[in-house]
């Protein structure tokens, strides 16, 4: 656990009691300070007082004595409307930050030697959050790696130099951390996402672009216009130490990808030249991985690995559950979970990782603008297995297409899947659990689907189990 000090002897609101908030109190009470922590919803605040932090009914306590709010990052600040504890915070002239926040100003007080890689972007955070941190891992640093993956950032071990921190930052865990400087800010890419949260895309990028604003080096893809201007704006500001990515066109400044191979034009870090290959490694399919592999590299070579090592790293890279991930084989036949992929631009990245013969199991709960998007990857599409209530909305969509049955659960799915799947002509026919919806219709989470769903191929008869699919 880190422990906050920069509240010692001072008072401090806590709102907000899942993991991160239960972490950012104790990490502040260890560190001296007095709290009040808080939560709207009864089953939180009892898991609080089982695991020892004291609450405080904020709606009726007197404001005046705290010196912040420290909010969790799941909890409104400005949209659609601030939260009651921002509005009375707001009232007094106090403080709202977050736990990213308070692990600044510990790491600015005690331990600035200690890097500090933060990472965002609307998609692929996590994968190269996972893949930084097993890169530097590989080549024997010190790596604490977590934040919006993992372990809250406040339950890591304590900044020591040469301890590396590979932090995951959402907008919203941004939005709360003003002090935010990273020793290198990652931003992948720029897409409308969580516009309830943040009122317009403007605002988001805007949130998005303080995580590197303030950093000493930058690594930045350009494949959108968001991140495009940022970089812009960056390079304007402060020339030698953006490094730009594209896996869209080869540039002559920067990084980019061409096909599988990953190669620098930048310069930078002594690297000119292909540094990498992507092809055979499972756990990073298609161009989107390419984006996520690329980034993890640059930051990898800034924070002191040598380019021979990259190749290795990436081929022994885990992967992340539920994100393409192989979970076994029978014969020929490939089964890949990707229950994260909860929208149909997810579910685009995992048809466009594999040019043939899918046997797509997709449905849930629909999400707003359903499938249509994915029409031109259909001739991938050897069938399709609909499931959950999004059935009739997507077999509308589907028409004629493409072959499909109403399996309606997930076990009939994948019996059918593996069935017609076994029968195939192709080379390396896939059976693809990746759905295209939210999963609350039949599932508690996109967890349980996943797992239920890696069970379940797990008990076919014959089946291998490799790589990430054992965990
Ligand atoms: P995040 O943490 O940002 O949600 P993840 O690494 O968990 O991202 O990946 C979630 C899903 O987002 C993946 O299953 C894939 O469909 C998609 N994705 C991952 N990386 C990228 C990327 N660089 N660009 C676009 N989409 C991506």
């Amino acid at each position: 656990m880190i422990r906050v000090t920069t509240f010692a002897g001072k008072s401090v609101a806590v709102f907000g009691l899942g993991g991160s908030g239960l972490a950012t109190a104790r990490a502040l009470e260890a560190g001296g300070a007095s709290i009040a922590a808080w939560d709207d919803n009864a089953a939180s605040r009892d898991a609080a007082v089982r695991a020892g932090v004291p609450l405080v009914d904020l709606s009726a306590a007197d404001w005046s004595r705290f010196a912040a709010l420290v909010l969790a990052p799941g909890v409104p600040l400005t949209h659609p409307a601030p939260h009651w504890t921002v509005t009375k915070a707001k009232a007094h002239g106090i403080e709202v930050i977050g736990d990213v926040e308070l692990f600044c100003r510990e790491r600015a007080a005690h331990c600035r030697e200690a890097p500090f890689i933060a990472i965002t972007g609307t998609n692929g955070k996590s994968t190269t959050t996972a893949l930084i941190a097993h890169i530097l891992g590989s080549v024997g640093k010190d790596v604490q790696m977590g934040g919006n993956i993992g372990t809250p950032i406040l339950a890591l071990e304590p900044p020591v130099d040469g301890r590396h921190y590979v932090i995951e930052c959402s907008s919203f865990q941004i939005d709360l951390a003003p002090s935010l400087a990273p020793t290198i800010g990652v931003l992948l890419n720029l897409t409308p996402d969580h516009l309830d949260r943040h009122g317009t895309m403007e605002n988001y990028a805007a949130i998005k672009e303080r995580l590197v604003a303030k950093a000493c080096h930058v690594v930045i893809g350009i494949d959108d216009v968001w991140c495009r201007a940022i970089a812009d704006r960056l390079k304007r500001s402060n020339g030698g130490t953006v490094d730009v990515l594209s896996v869209l066109s080869p540039i002559h400044d920067g990084w980019f990808a061409e096909g599988r191979e990953l190669v620098s034009q930048s310069g930078r870090e002594g690297v000119t030249g292909p540094i990498a290959r992507l092809d055979g490694i499972g756990t990073l399919r298609g161009r989107h991985n390419a984006q996520n592999a690329l980034a993890a590299c640059i930051v990898a070579l800034r924070a002191g690995a040598r380019a021979q090592d990259l190749q290795p790293a990436l081929r022994t890279y885990p992967g992340l559950p539920h994100r393409m991930d192989e979970v076994g084989r029978l014969d020929k036949v490939l089964f890949i979970n990707d229950s994260k992929a909860t929208n149909a631009d997810s579910t685009e990245k995992a048809l466009a990782s594999f040019d043939r013969d899918i046997y797509w199991i997709l449905g849930g709960k629909p999400k707003e603008g359903g499938i249509g998007s994915l029409v031109p990857y259909l001739t991938r599409v050897a069938k399709a297995y609909l499931i959950g209530a999004a059935t009739e909305d997507f077999a509308a969509t589907l028409g004629s297409v493409v072959p499909f049955e109403r399996s309606r659960t997930l076990e009939a799915a994948l019996a059918a899947a593996n069935r017609d799947a076994a029968s195939s002509e192709g080379p390396e026919p896939v059976v693809l659990l990746s759905p295209a919806c939210a999963s609350y219709d039949q599932f508690k989470n996109f967890e349980q689907r996943g797992d239920t769903f890696r069970r379940l191929v797990h008990a076919l008869p014959g089946v291998t189990i490799r790589g990430q699919g054992a965990r």
